[in-house]
């Protein structure tokens, strides 16, 4: 790891702990009645068999569900240059895929959705983590450049990639 991933990376962990959608703590365990995430230990995880049914959990809307419904995403892509418009089926499917992969392990990070805007495709995304791995992923898959900007006071991403011809 390079010093400019490293700096990324101590960006991630410090943004995370101003969340203001995880700052609603709950006590003991709980299930998102909208999406059946499980709330146990201080982490969201979705409920697999391996995992200790839980008996006593309160309901409850999971952060994820929560920026859902109020549409306040973490992180937001835009899309943009030519390559982008002619290759859009292509892309689409690696942002699907790569949602499929982190959502797996990562049960708040999320796609919101998948807008057109002009020229440009905006994704939006429930997670930092989520946004910075499409970003990565546009990258490592197409090419092109990938500029990411942390808000400051609060938790948020805001990632352009772009790439011509
Ligand atoms: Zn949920």
């Amino acid at each position: 790891m390079d010093k400019y991933q490293q700096s990324q990376k101590d960006k991630l962990f410090k943004t995370s702990t101003h969340d203001p959608y995880c700052l609603q703590r709950v006590e003991g365990s709980a299930v998102c009645a909208q999406c059946g995430a499980v709330y146990q230990a201080g982490n969201w995880t979705w409920n697999r068999p391996e995992n200790t049914v839980v008996h006593d959990a309160k309901e409850t809307t999971c952060p994820a569900c929560r920026r859902i419904a109020d549409n306040m995403p973490a992180g937001t892509l835009t899309l943009s240059g030519s390559f982008s418009q002619k290759h859009r089926n292509e892309i689409i499917h690696l942002v699907e895929h790569t949602e499929k992969t982190e959502k797996a392990e990562h049960a708040l990070e999320r796609i919101i959705k998948l807008t057109d805007s002009g020229d440009d495709l905006i994704v939006t995304t429930t997670g930092i983590h989520l946004a910075n791995r499409l970003g990565h992923a546009l990258e490592g898959a197409f090419k092109g450049k990938s500029d990411y900007r942390y808000s400051e006071d609060q938790y948020g991403v805001s990632i352009h990639w772009t790439r011509d011809e």
